[in-house]
């Protein structure tokens, strides 16, 4: 916290965000046991390039909305950048930039070839038609086209994005240069390029963390009680994995509220609910609770699948789980850390836990550049794969110099991003 103090005026006010100050005071905390140079600590501090744009979409209706968008790279160092974009309320260029920081160390963790950006338009995408959406994807893809390309920045799906829209960037840039590039986006539906599993990997990458996990902690996921907060892209595949590995997923939730059933939910019955009625609040094979009650609801996993800063200072003392598993980003606060680690309730962090994501999305620009692709068993095992050897890794280090499992996280990730521009050495 001093340190964040003390860095505060440092850096460009722009980027004044409460989540940027999270990842800064995640990097300063993790800096000290890194032992990484001081000139090359101060480079990874800012982002490289963020672009900030307008966008104007002409709504259904006939008048028009503009709306702020933005796109930031924080390292090239170790390759193109690659990162999500974002359709919400609360989009910032600091929250990008603090996203965008997470992606680089979550890239470096898996030992990608990548650096880590991430974009966002600011709107209320409930609110827009699917041709709304399609027109702001467009423009917003125009604007960006200065700075993206598959050897460049490689956008895919976060929060309200999908495959459609990923498609929708897909054919504007290949519009402009004049053929199909699917390798400039990933997260895109098979026909045009996609990948097998990219849909769900990110959530069977929160389970196989989580599994790792719990097994090194001395338990079995089997039989395991567990709560997941977001039945969105993660956690909803994240619910199912849990469930189909033995687990009983007593309770989900969505932005409109939580389901809990302390027998197990019934994924089934209640999947077939929310196709009908557009989300999970009502369904008759469990009971309602709020999204902060479900934070508190005693488990032995708990997923955080939704969004950031969801445990905080205020509600941290209550979180009644033995394991937190961050699928979304930034989901716990710095205060939350400290107080979660207090009790001895272990955090696996979201540079690790969600970073199936990014690993898919890279098999899929691979398999997009060689014009060859993989089929889902094959997707599936080198997935395992790369996510067991990361939490061999973090869990050694952890060990070995007493830390966190998120800054042995993050003290992995620095080393391998601040080697690489040692040997590169800072232009000119
Ligand atoms: P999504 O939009 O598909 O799902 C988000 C879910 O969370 C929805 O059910 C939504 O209703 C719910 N939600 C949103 N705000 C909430 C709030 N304030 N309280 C409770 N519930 C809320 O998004 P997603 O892609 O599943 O992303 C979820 C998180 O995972 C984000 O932090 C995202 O950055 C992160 N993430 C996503 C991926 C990916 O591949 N999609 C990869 C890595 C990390």
């Amino acid at each position: 916290m001093v340190l964040q103090e003390t860095h505060r005026g440092d850096l460009p006010p722009e980027l004044d965000d409460p989540l940027f100050w999270t990842a800064i005071g995640q990097f300063d905390g993790a800096l000290e046991h890194a032992g990484v140079g001081a000139d090359v600590a101060e480079v990874l501090r800012y982002p490289e390039r963020a672009l900030s744009v307008a966008i104007p979409v002409r709504l259904d209706s006939g008048s028009l909305g503009v709306y702020p968008g933005y796109r930031v790279q924080h390292s090239s160092v170790l390759g193109p950048t690659k990162g999500g974009i974002r359709y919400d309320v609360a989009v910032t260029l600091g929250e990008c930039a603090a996203l965008a920081m997470w992606m680089t160390w979550k890239c470096a963790l898996l030992r990608l070839p990548y650096g880590g950006a991430k974009g966002g338009v600011r709107c209320n995408p409930r609110t827009l038609s699917a041709t709304e959406r399609e027109r702001l994807t467009r423009r917003f893809t125009s604007e960006l086209l200065p700075i993206i390309g598959p050897q460049k920045d490689i956008p895919a799906p976060d929060m309200a994005t999908d495959e459609q829209t990923m498609a929708w960037m897909m054919d504007t840039y290949s519009m402009q240069v004049g053929y199909a590039v699917p390798e400039i986006v990933t997260g895109k539906p098979l026909s045009v390029g996609g990948s097998a599993l990219r849909p769900e990997a990110t959530g069977i990458g929160v389970v196989t963390v989580v599994e790792e996990g719990v097994r090194r902690l001395g338990w079995a996921l089997r039989g395991s009680v567990c709560v997941v907060q977001g039945y969105g892209k993660v956690g909803a595949v994240a619910a199912h994995e849990l469930a189909a590995r033995g687990a009983r997923v007593v309770a989900v939730s969505d932005i409109a509220g939580g389901v809990y059933n302390p027998e197990g939910l019934d994924f089934q019955a209640l999947d077939a609910w929310r196709s009908e009625q557009d989300g999970i609040a009502g369904f008759a094979g469990a009971q309602d609770v709020t999204n902060a009650g479900l934070l508190e609801l005693p488990c032995d996993v708990l997923v955080l699948a939704a969004t950031e800063g969801q445990v905080t200072g205020d509600n941290a003392h209550r979180v009644a789980a033995r394991v937190v598993a961050e699928g979304a980003n930034g989901p716990t606060t710095l205060e939350a850390d400290e107080i979660l680690a207090e009790r001895g309730i272990v955090v696996l962090p979201d540079i690790l836990t969600n970073a199936g994501g990014v690993a898919v999305s890279y098999f899929e620009w691979v398999q997009d550049i060689q014009r060859l692709f993989w089929g889902p068993d094959e997707i599936r095992t080198r997935l395992r794969d790369l996510m067991r050897d990361a939490v061999a890794r973090v869990w050694a280090l952890a060990d070995e110099e007493g830390l966190s499992l998120r800054r042995a996280a993050l003290v992995t990730s620095i080393r391998e991003v601040a080697e690489a521009l040692e040997l590169r050495g800072i232009y000119p």
